[in-house]
């Protein structure tokens, strides 16, 4: 159905239920998505069993279903996607751009919270280590389309940061790069939650030379106490009733202007408007967007 070369997607991580806050990043992706003719994809993040609910990934998906947010393609899922994440590290291993490292937290702490480079030089085996990236392309800045350029912390930027953890687990920034360069993704739409972690994924596709997508940091829902809504803090699950009025509530949130008729009409009219009348610029005029970490 996608009649231009615009590839969105939506990424949500198995450990809960969908809640408003994860409703925002859904509609805003979906929207400027279809708003642009293009496709957009579903990937789960399931690389972290630990941090997994079980039945949640279905659970999200039954979420997006029920509030008419209808994916192009197979959703993608991360558990299935190892060998090509193993194929990624060993690339830059032989390239000579990750090293194993044995450092603590607390050593790492005992030296102001960012990594030093301690273990690039001492040619450390795999035991018991977690692997880094040896930065060779720090990223200081980058483009927003909401935020316009955001500087970051230079010393986070520069880090050798982890790409395999010692636990075994690859790391959401390796995957998160390695999935969106596979699934063709030219703009990620996302939450502001995880503006600091795009320097790290940018140097990644500098290091495996791969074409950048844009990105758009929408703003965060916060709760009463003024908290980013999360799983971690309890936000209630989206209701299973009609889904109409969170998505409405979505859209005010996004500063869409809602025509009052809308109230009335079906799922699909109710989103097929919301597409058709979707502003960008209306996102950026409503909100306070510091650029800044
Ligand atoms: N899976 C991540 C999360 O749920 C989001 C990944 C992304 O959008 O880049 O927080
Ligand atoms: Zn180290």
């Amino acid at each position: 159905m996608a009649i231009s070369d615009y590839i969105g997607r939506f990424a949500p991580s198995p450990s809960g239920e969908l809640h408003f806050g994860s409703l925002i990043a859904a509609l805003g992706s979906y929207l400027q998505a279809r708003a642009l003719e293009g496709k957009w994809l579903v990937r789960i993040e399931d690389i972290d069993p630990p941090r997994e609910v079980p039945g949640a990934a279905q659970t999200i998906l039954r979420q997006l279903e029920h509030y008419g947010l209808h994916w192009d393609g197979e959703v993608l899922w991360q558990s299935q996607r190892h060998e090509a994440y193993r194929e990624r590290l060993a690339w830059l291993r032989e390239q000579g751009l990750s090293y194993y490292c044995t450092c603590t937290r607390a050593r790492i702490q005992s030296v102001g919270g960012i990594y030093d480079g301690h273990c690039r030089e001492l040619h450390l085996g795999p035991q018991n280590a977690a692997l880094r990236l040896h930065q060779t392309h720090p990223v200081l800045n980058f483009h927003d389309g909401l935020r316009g350029n955001i500087v970051t912390n230079e010393s986070l930027a520069r880090e050798d940061f982890i790409i395999h953890r010692r636990d075994g687990l690859f790391a959401y920034n390796l995957a998160v790069v390695v999935d969106d360069h596979y699934q063709g993704v030219t703009e990620i739409v996302r939450g502001a939650d995880l503006i600091e972690p795009t320097v790290r994924q940018i140097s990644l596709y500098r290091h495996f030379g791969w074409a950048e997508p844009d990105y758009i940091h929408l703003p965060l829902a916060l709760n009463q106490e003024g908290a980013k809504l999360s799983k971690q803090n309890h936000a209630p699950a989206l209701s299973t009733g009609d889904p109409r009025p969170e998505i409405i509530r979505a859209l005010q949130f996004l500063n869409q202007s809602i025509v009052n008729e809308w109230q009335d009409c079906s799922l699909e009219s109710l989103l097929a408007n919301a597409v058709a009348n979707w502003s960008l610029p209306a996102v950026k005029d409503s909100q306070t967007l510091p650029g800044e970490l």
